[in-house]
């Protein structure tokens, strides 16, 4: 079974965190879509026959394409690809994008997974990260997804902002709750080199929140989702039980996938390819680039992907794909983090605990083979 991704890179303003591909305006989504058809056609073989389960559109806005081109593109891979198991489709959306009428019409273009782009419900620290909505928009849309007949909602929301940690993230987080959505991502605020954000750390007017803030702000987000009942099963996903993210998890588990449109990522099983970052070089048809991972890359990432989720690694698993050499080294390279309480392991599963989550990357990196 195998996920078939599609990017829209189009976005009407500049989030101030944002280093996504994207840009400004719509005036190329025409030809964009065209040459995502063609892209489509050109790599027909590349799932090898598998049947797609999961579609998702991502972005960039893809709630800035019009139903009946998101139809057209979910038509298309029909005829392309075999699309019969589909059990979810996907599309990232910002609230004022959902009115009542646009969402009826994605319903029936067959998009049945809405992941709304809230970040936050606090106004104030809405408009410091530059969105286009406000708190009560996107409350509305929620309301009005439900509305439309949609069944599977997640909102993404963002914590670690400075000056709206406390009070501000309580307020969104229950607000989350009230809205009883069956998914949430909550991510850390990343200041990234180039974003407005970035800029403004360059000249001394804005820095992250520290350390101790960025764990104490997640534990929150931790102990107040699972208390009202969400799986915390990913770094940065928790879902009602049954409505775990399926298209994710395809990536956490090295399933095939078709990534189309530009910056679109693919991987066959083998090897990663991605496509240019360029819209215009995109619709001129420039082939994506491949990398042939290694085995070290694959051990790399089943150690980073597995540790990120709350099932962590299965360590006969781990030692029957990559050998009980390699799997013992990692094994002794965890002591200390397991001594510190960071990791747990009882000799068949090896799993960082929840709400030590946001410590992963550190952990993951010794783990590594170099
Ligand atoms: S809407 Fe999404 S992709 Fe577009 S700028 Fe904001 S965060 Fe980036």
């Amino acid at each position: 079974m195998a996920g078939l991704y599609l990017h829209i890179p189009f976005c009407k303003r500049v989030c101030a965190y944002c280093d996504f591909f994207k840009e400004v305006g719509t005036l190329r989504l025409e030809p964009l879509v065209e040459a995502m058809h063609r892209e489509m056609e050109s790599r027909r073989d590349y799932l090898g026959g598998e049947a797609v389960r999961t579609r998702y559109f991502g972005g960039g806005t893809p709630s800035l394409c019009p139903p009946e081109r998101l139809k057209g593109l979910l038509e298309h891979a029909a005829r392309l690809f075999d699309c019969s198991q589909v059990v979810e489709t996907t599309l990232e959306a910002n609230p004022d994008d959902l009115s009542p009428a646009y969402l009826e019409a994605i319903r029936h273009a067959g998009i049945d997974r809405l992941s709304i782009g809230i970040q936050s419900f606090d106004d104030d620290c809405l408009r410091l990260m530059n969105r286009r909505h406000t708190a009560a928009q996107a409350t509305e849309a929620v309301r009005n997804a439900r509305k439309a007949g949609f069944e599977n909602i997640t909102v993404d929301l963002i914590f670690g902002v400075p000056g709206f940690g406390g009070d501000s993230l309580r307020r969104s987080l229950a607000r989350a709750l009230e809205l009883d959505v069956e998914h949430i991502s909550a991510y850390h605020l990343t200041i990234e080199p180039g974003t407005a954000f970035g800029r403004r750390m360059e000249r001394g007017e804005f820095a992250p929140v520290d350390e101790a803030v960025s764990e104490a702000e997640y534990v929150l987000v931790h102990e107040t989702l699972t208390r009202a009942g969400y799986e915390h099963y990913e770094v940065s996903n928790f879902a009602r039980p049954g409505f775990r993210a399926r298209h994710n998890a395809a990536y956490w588990h090295s399933v095939k996938y078709l990534g189309i449109g530009p910056a679109a990522h693919s991987f066959d099983g083998q090897e990663r390819h991605w496509n240019v970052s360029s819209v215009d070089r995109y619709i001129a048809g420039e082939a994506p680039e491949a990398e042939i991972l290694t085995d070290r890359d694959r051990f790399n990432e089943y150690v980073m992907t597995r540790l990120r989720t709350a099932e962590g690694i299965d360590m006969a698993e781990a030692s029957a794909r990559f050998g009980p050499e390699r799997t013992a080294r990692m094994r002794q390279n965890a002591d200390r983090w397991i001594l510190a309480g960071v990791l747990r392991c009882d000799g068949a599963r090896m799993c960082i605990p929840p709400e030590r989550m946001l410590l992963s990357d550190a952990v993951i990196e010794e783990l590594f083979e170099t």
